[in-house]
């Protein structure tokens, strides 16, 4: 029996039985793994790490694109950074926006993701609100004239090609493409294994947002406990909103989650302490 091994740390790793391999291919940028797993079912690897799985994902990408859009209110024009399964596209898709533009570095991770991870995307790739463009997205933020009322940075880690996404250039780019009340929300690590991934984004972060921040969720296959999102805006009073205001939100959206609520939403900025202590030792 074949296993799959994370190697995305050097003195421990996970491993996954693959019970069946869909697809496996490098591509230009990246090596691609989709196999199903017994208790994780579908699972997608890039690079040797695990990207998402189709037992977990619901609290990462619920998590991702319900607080920032529930935190707003009206957003209409979203971005997507990465996010090539798909996952992130169907939940942001479930709110009211009129556009979804979706910058994908690799064609290859949409188009397996498609036909190998179909419940991810469930097929929200043919919705027409989506603009699905295949570029770096620090290109896009670097270049792009467009104003958004939510990023979400979707990316792999700071390896590869995601590293850019973890660069002050882009925070700073991105804060140009908000429009007045946007909010920037990335995928950070875990900071139980990767503290310095909080410390390094808080300090290319912060200065650029009047409303920096963290939140945070426990996704099972992402080893180490919590991981956290990125939050930028510069609006503070977003960041702080009133429980009551996003239990009206919520219910009258008719969207239904599976780890996602109101009090979750406003509980996920609560941080535990060793993340606290890990930020204290910024300068
Ligand atoms: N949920 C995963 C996680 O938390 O690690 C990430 C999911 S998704 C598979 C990550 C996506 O980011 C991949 O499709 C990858 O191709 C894409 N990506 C990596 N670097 C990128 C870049 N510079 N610009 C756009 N997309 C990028």
């Amino acid at each position: 029996m074949k296993y799959f091994k994370e190697t995305l740390y050097d003195s421990i790793c996970q491993e996954f039985r693959i019970d069946k391999l869909y697809f496996e291919h490098k591509t230009d940028l990246q090596h691609l793994m989709i196999f199903h797993n017994a208790q994780l079912g579908r699972v997608m690897t890039l690079d040797g790490v695990v990207q998402t799985t189709e037992a977990d994902e619901f609290v990462y990408h619920e998590m991702m694109a319900h607080v920032p859009l529930f935190a707003h209110g009206s957003a209409r024009r979203v971005l997507i950074i990465g996010g090539g399964d798909g996952g992130m596209l169907r939940e942001v898709l479930k709110h009211p926006v009129e556009q979804v533009t979706q910058v994908e570095i690799d064609k290859a991770v949409v188009d397996m993701a498609k036909e190998y991870l179909p419940n991810h995307s469930a097929g929200s790739y043919d919705d027409p609100r989506l603009n699905l463009v295949l570029a770096d997205g620090m290109d896009f933020v670097r270049e792009s004239g467009e104003q958004f009322d939510i990023i979400i940075s979707d990316s792999t880690d700071p390896i590869g090609p995601g590293e850019i996404l973890f660069t002050e250039s882009f925070y700073v780019a991105a804060r140009r493409c908000l429009r007045e009340g946007g909010i920037l929300a990335a995928q950070n690590g875990v900071p139980f294994f990767q503290p310095d991934e909080l410390q390094t984004t808080w300090k290319r972060l912060s200065p650029h947002f009047e409303s920096a921040g963290f939140y945070c969720a426990p996704v099972p296959t992402y080893y180490g406990g919590f991981m956290v999102f990125a939050w930028g805006a510069d609006d503070p009073s977003v960041r702080d909103i009133d429980p009551q205001v996003l239990q009206e939100r919520f219910a009258a959206s008719g969207i239904s989650t599976r780890y996602y609520n109101p009090a979750i939403h406003s509980a996920s900025f609560a941080l535990p302490q060793y993340m606290l202590d890990a930020l204290d030792e910024v300068d």
